[in-house]
């Protein structure tokens, strides 16, 4: 036999057990085509990167003699089958009972409808059976229960030391199959070379890579496993690290940037004119984003700061940073209605330096003069030159469209405002040096960047409202470099937060938002589908919606927000609850409702156990930004068995920290969910949690930091080059070595 290396296929590990099919008598697929098809692995490599879901601990397991005496506990127990019966039940069901025993006591593991069950398991197997033990008619049975073969007659004794691997199996290929494919590969395979510089391996106190990888499958001990999962996790992360180390270094070397100017009169008077007092975070911000501006290397940067935690402001003060050095600068919103959000804050913010509307402005004559000095008259509080500002969204048509496409195309207007289509459609810039791009929700990992101007590359700001988990901003996000507000403007008071279960609860929100309207304030009520595309569902929250208007406050001033509404139609509806037309804004849409209403003390949530909790978060933000004392009412329809929604609306009534909920939602979802990882071809984790292994991410991210810093193309540390080629794959290749 030839040696087994990680590249063999699986097929040479041990042609018996890899062709082996599970219908029995040549029937179904061989165990290494189900492999291949059914999860991806192809090679004794791919294979020992396929860990176990569980293991069982025979030193953990009990007798089945005394199985009664834990009644409603998780319990395992080993045995022997002892008979296979197959029946109907009495409404004419399937039924399978498989007798286990181990000479304390008898067990019954019963399956419902899945017949096969009665040819999977035969009289002399070995089973390991986990659940939580119940009587059932007298007779000892497990709940959800999980059966695990352990040997078989014929068994070739692949291994049973104290601990037995549970690999996650599909159909066509046994959990069993693939333990002995494992470790047989294991058995065959010579000591495998070590991945990591040894001074990392020693100083950070690790397990050898070829130890780990055999006792992440054959743990001789709870001991070993610990610790072969703590050296394949810092592996994992190390990985993403070095990636993300690699590109940023590469991107600050490569690309060249604008090196901004930004101390200057503009600047200088844009502060002068903020009506309030910053706060020592945004101070912090503009800071950090202003160094990077007047450094010569494009700036990636993420600007997190819960709702309300003032980032416009930041994001505008870099924008005269760009405006002052001649350049010009953008504010993208996800939405129409946030662009024209944005547009207000700027014309206000932008008043004390005399800032204009270029449709506002007289058109230039026929003699190519007349914008610039026209701006220049007294009427502008300054002699130098005025800032103008644009607007671009969809409904900005016809004549004024296209005088703000020229503006923007030929440089007149300095700062454009518009939405995410605004790049995405290939608007023309004169000299474009700063991009801000406002996320409100969660983006993607490629996405984000695809703003490139045609040989420069303008700064990029990200600013987001969603709080990124720490881990995540060190890792998937650890190529940007993070400026955080956490701190709120003065005179913030955290909103309230209850629950509504019951009638009564119900009828007592009701009653806050007549109190509340009567005191001269406003009120949100959001019944939004969470699904927009499902047209069912945004019509169910369409009718709930009007019966609201109603049934429910006939006797306020209610405006309607909902999805048929044309996108300029939402904008007038929504400037006119904000200049206070309407007492309560019923909306069925979720982003839409991203504005700024300092009046609007209250907001009722329907529905909001099917909230994730970045958007009841988000939600909530909506209110609580002025002086008074705001109340979010959380309707909660879910069963009483809804454990997770309950955890998610207790944490909104727990707290109104956005880092906070965001961990809690990274431990409810897990971070797959948190965006498409797999997609983007980053590499995913498959043991490292980013919801619990803050420490090693931290200590992955310094050495992957400190090898690059020394090493910035990776020359000395082939191994480390041919590291990242193989975790990185599909499109973050190109995301890691080029562009
Ligand atoms: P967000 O971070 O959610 O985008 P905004 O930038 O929209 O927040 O700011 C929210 C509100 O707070 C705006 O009305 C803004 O003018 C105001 N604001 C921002 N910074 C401060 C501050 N330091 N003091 C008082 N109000 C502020
Ligand atoms: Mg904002």
């Amino acid at each position: 036999m030839s040696p087994l290396t990680l590249s063999s296929p699986i097929a040479e590990i041990d042609s018996r057990i890899a062709n082996r099919r599970t219908g029995g008598k040549g029937k179904g697929e061989p165990a290494h085509q189900v492999l291949d098809t059914g999860l991806g692995i192809r090679t004794v490599g791919e294979l020992l990167r396929h860990y176990p879901r569980r293991y069982i601990d025979r030193s953990a397991t009990i007798p089945i003699g005394e199985l009664r005496f834990r009644i409603g506990q998780d319990v395992t127990v080993i045995g022997t089958v002892d008979g296979v019966h197959a029946r109907p039940t009495r409404r004419g069901k399937s039924m399978v009972v498989v007798k286990l025993y181990d000479g304390t006591g008898k067990l019954d593991l019963v399956f419902f409808n899945q017949p096969w069950k009665a040819r999977e398991y035969r009289q002399g197997l070995e089973l390991a059976a986990s659940g939580k033990a119940q009587t059932y008619g007298g007779r000892l049975q497990l709940a959800n229960q999980e059966v695990e073969v352990l040997r078989d007659e014929e068994a070739e004794q692949v291994h049973t030391g104290r601990i037995t691997p549970v690999h996650p199996a599909s159909e066509g290929v046994s959990g069993r199959t693939i333990r002995e494919l494992v470790h047989r590969a294991l058995d065959r395979l010579p000591p495998l070379a070590d991945p990591l510089p040894a001074e990392v391996i020693q100083e950070e106190g690790l397990a050898p890579e070829d130890d780990a990888l055999r006792a992440i499958h054959f743990p001789d001990d709870p001991q070993a496993l610990a610790q072969a999962r703590d050296r394949l996790k810092f592996d994992e992360l190390f990985a993403l690290e070095l990636g993300v180390a690699y590109r940023k270094r590469r991107l600050e070397r490569e690309a060249t940037g604008v090196a901004h100017d930004v101390e200057g009169a503009l600047v200088d008077r844009f502060l002068a004119g903020v009506p309030f007092e910053l706060t020592a975070a945004q101070r912090r911000a503009m800071k950090e984003i202003a160094e990077d501006m007047a450094a010569p290397r494009p700036m990636n940067r993420l600007l997190q700061g819960d709702v309300g935690s003032g980032k416009t402001v930041v994001a505008l003060h870099g924008a005269m940073a760009a405006i002052q050095s001649g350049h010009q600068a953008t504010i993208m919103a996800p939405t129409e209605v946030l662009a024209g959000q944005h547009f207000l804050t700027v014309k206000s913010l932008l008043g004390p330096v005399g800032g204009r509307d270029i449709l506002t402005v007289p058109e230039r004559g026929p003699d190519g003069t007349g914008q610039r000095s026209l701006l220049g008259e007294p009427e502008s509080p300054s002699p130098e030159r005025a800032v103008t500002y644009a607007l671009l969204t969809a409904s900005v048509t016809g004549r004024d469209r296209r005088r703000v496409l020229d503006a923007i195309g030929s440089g007149a207007v300095d700062l454009i405002i518009g939405t995410h289509a605004l790049v995405q459609e290939g608007v023309e810039f004169a000299d474009l040096s700063l991009a801000v791009i406002d996320e409100q929700h969660r983006f993607g990992v490629h996405q984000r960047i695809t703003l490139k101007e045609k040989g420069a590359h303008p700064d990029v700001l990200i600013m987001t409202a969603t709080p990124i988990p720490r881990t995540l901003a060190l890792t998937y996000y650890g190529d940007l470099d993070v400026s955080v507000l956490d701190e709120m403007p003065a005179g913030r008071q955290p909103v309230r937060t209850w629950v509504a279960r019951t009638g009564a609860e119900r009828a007592q929100a009701y009653r806050l938002v007549h109190d509340e309207v009567t005191a001269g304030r406003q009120a949100f009520v959001v019944c939004a589908a969470i699904d927009e595309k499902n047209r069912l569902e945004v019509k169910a929250a369409e009718q709930e919606a009007e019966r609201l208007a109603t049934d429910v406050f006939p006797d306020l001033r209610i405006s309607l927000l909902h999805g048929r509404l044309r996108p300029a139609d939402k904008g007038s509806v929504m400037e006119a609850f904000r200049r206070g037309d309407a007492d309560v804004l019923i909306s069925t849409t979720v982003i839409e409702v991203g504005v700024d209403v300092p009046n609007a003390t209250v907001m009722l949530v329907e529905n909001a156990e099917r909230f994730g909790l970045a958007q009841l978060h988000q939600l909530r933000g909506r209110i609580g930004r002025g002086g008074n004392r705001s109340t979010c009412v959380l309707f909660d329809e879910s069963g009483p068995d809804n454990e997770e929604a309950r955890t998610r609306l207790e944490a909104m009534v727990r707290t109104t920290d956005g880092f906070a909920l965001a961990d809690v939602d990274l431990l409810l979802r897990g971070e797959g969910t948190l965006f498409d990882i797999r997609q983007s071809g980053l590499p995913d984790l498959k043991l490292a949690k980013l919801a619990e292994d803050f420490d090693l991410v931290g200590r992955a991210r310094t050495r992957a930091f400190s090898i690059v810093d020394a090493d910035p193309q990776l020359d000395a540390h082939p191994a480390l080059l041919e590291l990242l080629r193989h975790t990185f794959t599909g499109d973050a290749i190109a995301w890691l070595f080029h562009g």
